[in-house]
């Protein structure tokens, strides 16, 4: 019998579902069981020039329609997502293997976000009148046309809203790629967009690896590509997208600090340390991964976070009571049990987890170090799985400088009473994405991105828009023109 995840085809291509089984064979995998659920195949070259040439096509009425017209449509597939939000999440699930009671909160309900800000904005993207004696400048907030988006495999429905609704709000048309790890819930996503009264081509699914991102990034037709991967990828992306001059966001990577000082109130910083670092077994870019704990406060800190952890839930993500899942794939497994050991191997001291969970399925326990120091590699290299690293520090100053000492830049974190210590401190730390008292909150509202190696551009928030759309401005003279003959 067929799983329910099955997809109807591999491909969502000028409003309908495209099958091309010439292309390699991508098994989904359900990552809580290592069972095959479904099978999704790459495209073709086929595939990939219809994808391109129907989203081409389709952006020009697109972008003709008004900005009141689209939003409508943004909104209304808003309210889709919500209504099937039970459904989005079971799909979320068999996609990553993140638990149902993360995916009921964080997935599709933060995609329906997405399309409800953007669709909310769409109407008042407007340029502005310049003065200039009689005459005038005028501006325009112009689409940029045909946009690729490529996707990690993290937040498979999150990453497609999060691209989608801005380029779409700004008269965008979009190709996305999802990660071939997780094919499953971008399908849905343009499927819900269609039911919505979006014109058929202006949102477009083709699944495949490297091979078809690296096809869709160097297509001419293409104006802007939106990537969210690893550092290596992105760097392969955005010089890809440089020789064809195309417009880029990038977001990537972290290995973000988490800085914790005598004063803070412990059981928050517990809090802010879990959450930055289990939620979604730890496959989150903006984790707080180094986290600083000033040494008045230390052993306190790892008691109660040891004793915390120990509360998590490991097992069947569909049961709602679980808070913990396993690692999307066996080789994503493989890596952080790499990292674990070597945790272990440079002196880094264990408190809890540091295994493979006992079950099916690709599960490890979460862990924490202690004594973890700057040189060591679970502190210098993004690991991507449930691994938290504990440093000691003495003073702010020295804390920031080690804080900074990283080619990433994605996120930061400080945990104190005190409020003109937390405000200088994240004004001195190299990161886009910051918060205080409080850890990996992503409010759409909110930009989101990196500094450094960890990215370039934002996403969600006023911002975005500026990222999916160009000006044009246009010289109005109301007088004769003066030649020099
Ligand atoms: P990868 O960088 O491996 O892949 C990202 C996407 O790019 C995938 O869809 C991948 O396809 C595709 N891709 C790979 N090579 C190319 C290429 N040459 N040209 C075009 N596309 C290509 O990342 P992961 O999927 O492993 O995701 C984990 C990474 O993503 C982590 O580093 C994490 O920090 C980062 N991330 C960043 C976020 C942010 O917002 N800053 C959020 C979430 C994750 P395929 O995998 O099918 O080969």
């Amino acid at each position: 019998m067929t799983h329910p995840a099955q997809p109807k085809a591999s491909h969502f291509i000028n409003g309908e579902y495209v099958e091309d089984t010439a292309g390699t064979p991508i098994p989904v995998i359900y990552a809580a069981t290592g069972e095959q659920i479904a099978t999704v195949y790459a495209a073709t070259p086929a595939i990939v020039e219809q994808a391109l040439s129907t989203a081409k096509e389709a952006q020009k009425a697109w972008a003709k329609m008004t900005g009141t017209e689209r939003g409508r449509i943004l909104r209304r597939a808003a309210d889709i997502m919500r209504e099937r939000n039970h459904d989005l999440s079971v799909l979320e699930t068999y996609d990553t293997g993140k638990p149902l009671q993360e995916t009921l909160v964080a997935d599709a309900t933060s995609g329906a976000d997405a399309l409800e800000y953007f669709g909310g904005l769409a109407a008042s993207l407007t340029g502005e009148h310049i003065p200039l004696g009689e005459d005038w400048v005028y501006t325009k907030r112009e689409a940029l046309g045909l946009c690729v988006g490529i996707g990690a495999w993290n937040y498979p429905t999150q990453i497609a809203c999060w691209k989608g609704a801005p380029a779409l709000a700004c008269g965008n048309s979009m190709v996305f790629k999802p990660s071939e790890t997780t094919p499953l819930c971008a399908l849905k996503v343009a499927e819900i967009l269609i039911e919505a009264g979006a014109p058929a081509g202006v949102f477009n699914v083709v699944q495949g690896m490297g091979e078809v991102g690296g096809a869709l990034v160097t297509d001419p037709r293409v104006d802007k590509v939106s990537l969210t991967g690893s550092v290596p990828t992105g760097k392969k992306v955005y010089a890809a997208a440089a020789a064809g001059m195309k417009h880029v966001t990038m977001e990537l990577g972290g290995k973000s600090p988490l800085i914790i000082f005598d004063d803070a109130d412990v059981d928050n910083a517990v809090g802010g340390a879990i959450n930055g670092n289990f939620y979604s077994s730890g496959q989150v870019c903006s984790n707080g991964t180094r986290v600083f704990v000033q040494k008045g406060i230390k052993e306190k800190f790892l008691a109660r976070l040891a004793e915390r952890t120990g509360n998590a839930i490991i097992g069947d993500p569909m049961d709602e009571a679980t808070s913990f899942g396993p690692m999307v794939t066996e080789n994503q497994m493989n890596i952080v049990l790499g990292y674990i050991e070597k945790g272990k191997e440079e002196g880094a001291r264990l408190i809890c987890g540091g295994k493979r969970a006992d079950m099916d399925g690709y599960f490890i326990e979460p862990t924490v170090f202690a004594d973890v120091t700057d040189d060591m590699t679970i502190a210098r290299e993004e690991i991507f799985g449930p691994v938290m690293s504990v440093l000691d520090f003495d003073t702010e100053e020295e804390v920031v400088a080690r804080a900074n000492d990283t080619e990433f830049g994605l996120s930061a974190g400080v945990f104190t009473k005190d409020f003109t210590r937390a405000h200088r401190v994240i004004g001195n730390l190299e990161a886009g994405s910051c918060f205080i008292n409080s850890y990996n909150d992503a409010p759409v509202e909110a930009p989101f991105g990196g500094v450094k190696a960890s990215g370039v551009g934002r996403e969600n928030s006023k911002e975005a828009i500026k990222h999916f759309s160009q000006v044009k401005s246009v010289y109005v003279r109301m007088g004769d023109v003066e030649a020099a003959f």
